[in-house]
């Protein structure tokens, strides 16, 4: 299986030393795992309840933007759970043979953790159905007249499902997680406590400030503020005494051209058509897709939700509008302003 990682704006490539990196960072136990803590109080409940029975835990959904814990918090529940943890992803189970495989190899009350839910196969899928609901599959062997049917008992076993999409999740596929948690972008303060606790475990010293100026850019996302500390921690190294404070966290931010409110290439692209190409809007969000080059469907689950948070765009019944905010921050003018000038 290839391994997946992703770049400071969440956007995917293959680098095991960043993979590596996260893997450091990544929290093993509720204590370690901080915000979200309407979920975590409820998952707390619910993997104790299935541990005391000592049955599997319900199957999770987990939805929500890259990089916010998803795969962090499924690792946790098995850990909690103290059951073996085994992780694929839906593009890479393109047969019915591939999933086959690997429930098989699950013991009892195990977690399988599927990323990009959204993206199994439709035939993938249906084998999961019976598998997630009587812990069996029904795999068709040989071809032609010889062909048959046979039934594979399944450990009982917890699927944690995770996707960035939860529009494309078909309706059968969903109503078989009997929970379902939607992730949200992390806070200022949980964010810096974020920043610190990573620091602390790399052994830099970073002062509260400075680590709050690197969570202030980082887009509400752990993975981003992350990568941002390891860039800042070279600068820290190259320019300074190694210490990351105050004026090296700006100074390499700065340098590094991250966007002082933390957006990325594309939040940006998406506020700047709606401000140039159609005068701030309204305007719908199919029309603003094409505009990007992106699939509608990103753009209301992936970016808006955080330009929304952040009072970049407004929701109005025809269609999004840039805030004074975005033309701020874009150094544009309104049309209105202009012409008084005249
Ligand atoms: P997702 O699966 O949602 O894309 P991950 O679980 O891979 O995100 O998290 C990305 C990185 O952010 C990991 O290195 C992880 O350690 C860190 N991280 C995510 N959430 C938290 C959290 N609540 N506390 C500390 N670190 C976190």
């Amino acid at each position: 299986m290839m391994e997946e990682t992703f770049d400071i704006h969440g956007n995917r490539y293959q680098q095991d030393n960043e993979r590596e990196y996260e893997n450091t960072l990544r929290p093993l136990t509720f204590g370690g795992f901080s915000g979200q803590d309407k979920i975590t109080d409820n998952l707390k409940i619910f993997v104790s309840a299935a541990r005391m029975r000592g049955e599997s835990l319900d199957h999770v959904l987990l939805h929500g933007p890259p990089g916010l814990g998803k795969t962090t918090l499924s690792n946790i529940i098995a850990n909690e759970l103290g059951v073996g943890f085994k992780v694929t992803s839906g593009p890479v189970l393109d047969k019915p043979g591939d999933l086959a495989g690997i429930l098989t190899s699950l013991d009892t009350n195990d977690v399988l953790f599927i990323d990009e839910i959204h993206r199994l196969s439709p035939v993938v899928e249906e084998y999961l159905y019976s598998a997630m609901e009587d812990y069996r599959i029904d795999i068709l062997i040989d071809k032609g007249p010889s062909a048959r049917s046979i039934q594979i008992d399944l450990n009982p076993f917890t699927l944690v499902g995770a996707t960035t999409r939860s529009g494309l999740l078909t309706s059968p596929l969903r109503a078989r997680f009997g929970i379902n948690m939607h992730l949200e972008y992390y806070d200022m303060n949980t964010l810096t406590g974020i920043v610190l606790r990573s620091a602390d475990i790399l052994k830099i010293t970073c002062s509260h400030d400075a680590a709050h100026e690197i969570a202030s850019r980082s887009r509400g996302t752990p993975r981003v503020a992350n990568a941002l500390l390891r860039r800042v921690r070279d600068f820290a190294q190259v320019k300074g005494n190694g210490k990351i404070d105050k004026a090296i966290s700006s100074y390499a931010l700065e340098a590094l051209n991250i966007d002082r409110y933390g957006l990325d290439e594309i939040d940006n692209k998406i506020l700047l058509t709606i401000i140039d190409k159609f005068k701030g809007g309204p305007v719908g969000i199919s029309t603003i897709a094409t505009a990007v080059g992106d699939d509608p469907g990103t753009i209301e689950e992936v970016y808006e939700p955080f330009l929304i948070k952040e009072g970049f765009i407004k929701r109005t019944p025809r269609g999004r509008e840039a805030t004074d905010l975005a033309y701020r921050h874009l150094g544009r003018r309104r049309a209105e302003e202009q012409g008084l000038l005249f």
